[in-house]
Order: C-alpha cells, then sequence, then structure tokens
C-alpha cells in the first residue's frame, strides 16, 4: 500500500517538444500551487509521442529529458512529486489492453480531441493504427493512479471523459457499482476506479503565434504546431518570435478577458493572460482598437512581459542542464514509486477481474 493518504493528481506531458507557456497556464501552474497538498504523479508520455514520430526514436528520448529539465526548472520538486517515464511502467499497457474493451469502437473514434489533432496535425488517412489507441491508453495513464484531480488544458476534456466512462464502467462491471451511483461516490459504493474530475488552469486553452487554422479560429499553441514560445528559449529568440507573431489585419478582438478560446488576435490573448497590469493592457487595448497605437509598441510591451515570465524559469534550467545526472535521478526515484502504486491498481484490479492467477512482483 502507498503509505501517502494525500489525494492524489495524476497529469503529464508528451515528450515532442519542450513545454512551452500554453503548458505552464494550462497544466504546470496548476501542479506547483497543489504539489503540496497532493500526491502528485507527472507522466511524461513517451510511448504517445510513438503516435506522430515512430521514426524518430532519438527526437523522443531527448524530449523525456527536456520535459523532465522543464519540470525541475518550473519548481517541480521531485521530493514531493513523481515524475516518471510511460513506457517504464508496465502495469499502464496492461491496463491499457482491459479498458479497451470497455470503450465502443465508435465511441473512441469519434473523441472531438482526436479529430481535431488528425486535421491540425495534417495526419489525414494515414495515422498509424496506434494514434487512436493513444487515447485509450491514456485513460489507463490517469486510472492506473487512481487520482483525485487532473489537472489539464481544455484539449484534453474529451480523453478525461472518456476517462471517466472507463471508471464508472469497470466499477459497473466488475465491482458491482450500482449504476445509478453518484460519480462522486464511486470509490464509497465498492469501486476501484475513482471517476476522475478535471482541473482546468487559469487559462483553458492558449493560442499560438500563428494565423486562424482551417476552421478560423486561432490554433491551441502546441508544441507540434511550430507556434509557441518555450519556456527554454532565449530572450532573442522570445524576440524574434514575438515580432513575428500574427496580429489580425482588422484588429478585431472578440472575447471577453479570460476566455482566449475564439480570440482572433494572440497579442491580446497573450497581455491578458501574462500582463500584471491590467490597467496598462486595458488602456492600451482601447487605443489599438481605435489605431492610435500599433503593433510594433504593443509587441515590445509583450517582450518585456514575457521574459519577465521566462527568466527565472530560464535561470533555473540552466543549473539542471549542467546535472544531467540529478534530472535521470528524479526520473528513477519517481518512477520507481510509479511502478509501486500502478502495480498495486492492477493487482487489484485483476483481482476484480477474476484474472489474479499467480502474484508478481516487479523490480527497478
Ligand atoms: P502536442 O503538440 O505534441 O500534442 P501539446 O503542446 O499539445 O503537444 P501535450 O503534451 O499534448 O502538449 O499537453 C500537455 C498538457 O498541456 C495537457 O494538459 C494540455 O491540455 C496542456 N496544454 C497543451 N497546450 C496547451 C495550451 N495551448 N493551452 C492550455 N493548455 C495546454
Ligand atoms: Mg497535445
Amino acid at each position: 500500500m502507498s503509505s501517502n493518504s494525500k489525494p492524489r493528481i495524476l497529469t503529464g506531458d508528451t515528450p515532442t517538444g519542450r513545454l512551452h507557456l500554453g503548458h505552464f497556464v494550462g497544466s504546470v501552474e496548476n501542479r506547483l500551487a497543489l504539489q503540496d497538498s497532493y500526491e502528485c504523479f507527472f507522466i511524461i508520455a513517451n510511448k504517445h509521442a510513438f503516435t506522430t514520430r515512430a521514426e524518430k526514436p532519438d527526437d523522443i528520448r531527448q524530449s523525456v529529458i527536456d520535459i523532465a529539465t522543464d519540470y525541475l526548472a518550473c519548481g517541480i520538486d521531485p521530493n514531493k512529486s513523481s515524475m516518471f517515464i510511460q513506457s517504464e511502467v508496465p502495469a499502464i499497457d496492461e491496463l491499457t489492453f482491459f479498458f479497451a474493451m470497455l470503450l465502443p469502437f465508435n465511441r473512441v473514434m469519434k473523441n472531438p480531441t482526436l479529430k481535431d489533432e488528425i486535421r491540425d496535425k495534417g495526419l489525414g488517412d494515414n495515422h498509424s493504427f496506434g494514434f487512436p489507441m493513444y487515447a485509450v491508453g491514456q485513460t489507463a495513464d490517469i486510472l492506473a493512479f487512481r487520482p483525485q484531480l487532473v489537472p489539464v488544458g481544455e484539449d484534453q476534456l474529451p480523453h478525461l471523459e472518456m476517462t471517466r466512462e472507463v471508471a464508472r464502467k469497470f466499477d459497473q462491471v466488475y465491482c458491482g457499482v450500482d449504476p445509478q451511483t453518484e460519480d462522486r461516490d464511486y470509490v464509497k459504493a465498492g469501486g476501484l476506479f475513482p471517476v476522475i474530475e478535471p482541473k482546468l488552469g487559469r487559462v483553458k486553452r492558449l493560442v499560438g503565434l500563428g494565423a486562424p487554422g482551417a476552421d478560423g479560429n486561432l490554433l491551441k499553441m502546441s508544441k507540434s504546431l511550430n507556434n509557441a514560445i518555450f519556456l527554454s528559449d532565449d530572450a532573442d529568440v522570445v524576440q524574434k518570435k514575438v515580432m513575428g507573431m500574427y496580429t489580425d489585419p482588422k484588429r478585431i478582438r472578440v472575447t471577453d478577458p479570460g476566455e482566449t478560446a475564439p480570440e482572433k488576435n494572440p497579442l491580446w490573448a497573450f497581455h491578458e493572460t501574462f500582463n500584471p497590469d491590467k490597467a496598462w493592457v486595458e488602456e492600451t487595448r482601447a487605443a489599438y482598437a481605435g489605431g492610435k497605437i500599433g503593433d510594433v509598441a504593443v509587441k515590445r510591451k509583450l517582450i518585456e512581459v514575457l521574459n519577465a515570465v521566462i527568466d527565472p524559469i530560464r535561470t533555473r534550467r540552466k543549473h539542471f542542464e549542467q546535472r544531467p545526472d540529478d534530472v535521470i535521478d528524479a526520473l528513477r526515484i519517481g518512477t520507481r514509486k510509479a511502478n509501486e502504486v500502478a502495480e498495486e491498481t492492477l493487482a487489484l484490479a485483476k483481482k476484480a477481474m477474476k484474472q489474479d492467477y499467480f502474484p508478481r512482483k516487479l523490480s527497478m
């Protein structure tokens, strides 16, 4: 049994690049705020990276290290939180296969995030069989830890809904939980898996630097879409990216503050998210809408604002870049802890499914 009595958090990232500002406001800020009050597990989902870059194992390996380094640079403390490598936790795969039987095929294929990714990442009809499998696997990434809370950005909500469906189904079929049970009472009613709750960040979906996509909306900032400012970008890279950022020629700003989803002008989405001087933002935005101030002045200010956010992260990152053994150690310790919990969950799941033939022990 895990000795820690705190409620658990599970969340994580795909190693398809480094962490960017979208991760920071969408998920990392919450992780930092909650790492004292929850037992936290942060998965680096390297198998999921193979869904789109199976031919680039070197890149994936480098990204695993990069993401772990980013975690430490952001202030995730390996003495409090466990960061771990997905492929080193075999119980997740074993649960994936069982969970795949609880999800109708068409249900998975209708997952709107999968559809968006197929469109936005240009995967077309040529995506692998494994691509939709990752969404099923993600239900196991999460439930292997039986967490209460899953801090994520908005794009993950369809995956979390599928995770909730798997938890309910498993608990009903194998643990005898009454389907009328309230979601929050599934474990109390004898279920193994909690019907997990998503926790959205301060910004649910930070937009990227580029022009709107095929559907007319700005794309989300994403490692794979070449539209991100990374937490490891140097000051001159930040400057270049901001100066080259798309701005709406008609200067339209559509949404209310704090709601960046259908925002047509990333410049203001970024100021609203990161500029602490709210009065400046409001005044300057009005002047900008009236044509009294141009893109360049607003971009210059934004460069200052973003560097103030990124500077301390950048400094800590340099520290860890020079200590690669510390990064590996954090991953090793975290992965060991992750295996303890995931093995325990798998054993309980097999018992509930009456497939507990021989006990086993995993060592690392
Ligand atoms: P990829 O392009 O490979 O899909 P990504 O940039 O979407 O990468 P993920 O690793 O898929 O990053 O997502 C990790 C976490 O960060 C998820 O919880 C996701 O919701 C959140 N996240 C990613 N991008 C954003 C964003 N632009 N705004 C808010 N949250 C985000
Ligand atoms: Mg993604």
